[in-house]
């Protein structure tokens, strides 16, 4: 015999209405969560409010009335332009209301209800990491710590994410999931230290290396800024003496550059008017990172919600991703190696991936070879807590 059914239920109720209108509602409803995901892609790395004041244009600064406000339809009405200034509006906008539309409908036609709520949450989280890690190389803790408490307390809510029944058990895979993102990546990031990292660049003897607004002249080779910093917080510095900059000289002191300043001796300088500097020096140091600690965090967030499997696909995935895309770029000549490009944007891509066929494709590549390295201790661990 049959359970009773509960009139009441989710379920119920969403097989009431044709497929078409779950789609259309996910759509609409996509667009408008995209909509705002914008305001957090261009707020949260700037430290703003994401919930005020109300969209402003950024180039007249006048309040977007609601009627130019609307997902989707708006920017084509406007022609991507303002109302009031015709400042354009970068296509970004655009885009990322497509994208969670979009993701919105496939992930609501491919999980029951509870678990497409969370994931949706998950994916809204995915597609700011990725915007903003894009344009600022980082990726903020709204996300990454937020991601990570969200995801323990979703596991809890909804054990089925983490292939469980009590929330107990979802409760320690999530934590576990979050673990094993946070302490592989950081390994990773630290072996990339020691082994690829060229923290330090010795020169033969003292050199004089010349600095300018467009990037740092040692033996006649120019390296430009943008190659050089890919995060905010990247500094290359160096032990200059006879330190000559526009009219000034400075016997000896310390020179540091990051994007946007110039810091010699005691003096700060702005990067893009710094006049013509010459200095001479043996040794600087350069800031040579594959990763940053927002991607360790990162990944933990994806941990969370994914499990440890999640996160080991993960890794898989966007490194496989990360050299496809270095080679392609490397090979239609847009850059050169040791190219600097944002990591995060791959982890989205390949946890994105996980949940559309990745698990299948865990199973048969990565499973039979890693259960044994690392996966079957990971097991071992677990079934010795839950025994
Ligand atoms: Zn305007």
């Amino acid at each position: 015999m049959n359970p009773p059914v509960d009139p009441w239920s989710l379920d119920v109720a969403i097989q009431a209405m044709p497929a078409w209108f779950w789609t259309i509602t996910a759509f609409l409803f996509g667009a408008v969560v995209g909509s705002f995901l914008n305001v957090c892609i261009h707020r949260l790395p700037r430290g703003h409010s994401v919930v005020s004041p109300r969209s402003r244009c950024y180039a007249c600064g006048k309040s977007i009335r609601w009627f130019d406000n609307l997902p989707i339809v708006s920017y084509l009405l406007l022609g991507g332009k303002c109302r009031d200034c015709g400042a354009p509006f970068s296509i970004r906008y655009w885009m990322v209301e497509w994208l969670t539309a979009f993701l919105f409908i496939i992930i609501w036609r491919s999980f029951p209800p509870a678990e497409a709520t969370v994931y949706t949450i998950f994916a809204c989280g995915l597609i700011v990491a990725t915007f903003v890690d894009f344009e600022h190389y980082i990726i903020p803790n709204e996300i990454t710590l937020g991601g990570i408490a969200i995801g323990i307390i979703c596991s809890g809510l909804v054990p089925s994410l983490q292939d469980e029944i009590f929330a107990s058990k979802a409760l320690l895979k999530s934590l576990l999931g979050a673990a094993a993102g946070y302490f592989i990546l950081w390994g990773v990031v630290e072996a990339g230290k020691c082994f690829l990292g060229i923290k330090k660049l010795a020169l033969p003897e003292p050199t004089q290396v010349t600095l300018t607004s467009e990037g740092i002249l040692i033996d006649s080779n120019l390296d430009r800024w943008e190659d050089i910093f890919s995060r905010e917080s990247d500094v290359l510095s160096f032990q200059g003496t006879q330190i000559r900059y526009g009219e000034k000289t400075l016997e000896k002191g310390e020179v540091q550059v990051n994007y946007k300043e110039v810091k010699i001796g005691d003096e700060v300088l702005k990067l893009e008017e710094l006049p013509e500097t010459k200095a001479t020096t043996e040794l600087i140091y350069v800031p040579r990172e594959a990763m940053g600690f927002g991607d360790v965090k990162f990944l933990a967030a994806i941990g969370a919600f994914l499990g440890y499997k999640g996160v080991i696909f993960t890794i898989f995935a966007s490194s496989l991703i990360g050299s496809l895309a270095g080679l392609f770029i490397i090979l239609i000549g847009k850059r050169e190696w040791g190219l600097k490009l944002p990591y995060g944007p791959y982890l989205a891509l390949a946890a994105m991936l996980w949940l559309f066929g990745g698990a299948h494709w865990y199973d048969i590549f990565i499973a039979p070879g890693m259960e044994v390295l690392l996966g079957e201790s990971i097991l071992k661990i677990t079934n010795f807590i839950f025994a």
